[in-house]
C-alpha cells in the first residue's frame, strides 16, 4: 500500500508535527490514530505478520487488516489506522521485532 506523497515527504522529517499534520489532513481520524500507534510503539513485527496493538490486536499484511473497521466500514477500499501505522513504522523503522510467529500465539490463545 502506498501512502500519499504529502505523508511520504513529511516522513523524511521523522516522527513530529509535520507528519502528524500530514496524516490528519490526508487520512483524518485514521491518520491521527496511526500516528499514535507508531509513537507509542504499538507496531510489532513478528516473523510472519505485522501486528498493531490497540484495544485488540490486529494483523496487518500489505493492504489487509483483520480489524472490523477495514473489513466492514471501509470495505477494504481504504487503509485503516493499522495499515497506515504499519507503513509509517516500516519507513521509520519504528517497530518492535519479535522473534516468534504470531500464528503460534493465536493457536495457543484458542485453547
Ligand atoms: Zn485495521
Amino acid at each position: 500500500m502506498r501512502l500519499t506523497n504529502e505523508v511520504i515527504l513529511a516522513l523524511q522529517k521523522g516522527l513530529g508535527y509535520e507528519l502528524y499534520k500530514a496524516l490528519f489532513l490526508n487520512y483524518g481520524k485514521r491518520g491521527e490514530k496511526a500516528y499514535f500507534y507508531v509513537s507509542q510503539r504499538r507496531v510489532k513485527k513478528y516473523k510472519d505478520f505485522f501486528v498493531v496493538v490497540g484495544r485488540n490486536e490486529y494483523i496487518v499484511e500489505e493492504f489487509f487488516c483483520s480489524c472490523p473497521d477495514f473489513q466492514l466500514k471501509l470495505k477494504g477500499r481504504e487503509p485503516c489506522a493499522h495499515i497506515i501505522a504499519v507503513e509509517i513504522a516500516k519507513m521509520l523503522k519504528l517497530y518492535d521485532e519479535i522473534d516468534a510467529y504470531y500464528h503460534d500465539y493465536q493457536k495457543f490463545g484458542q485453547r
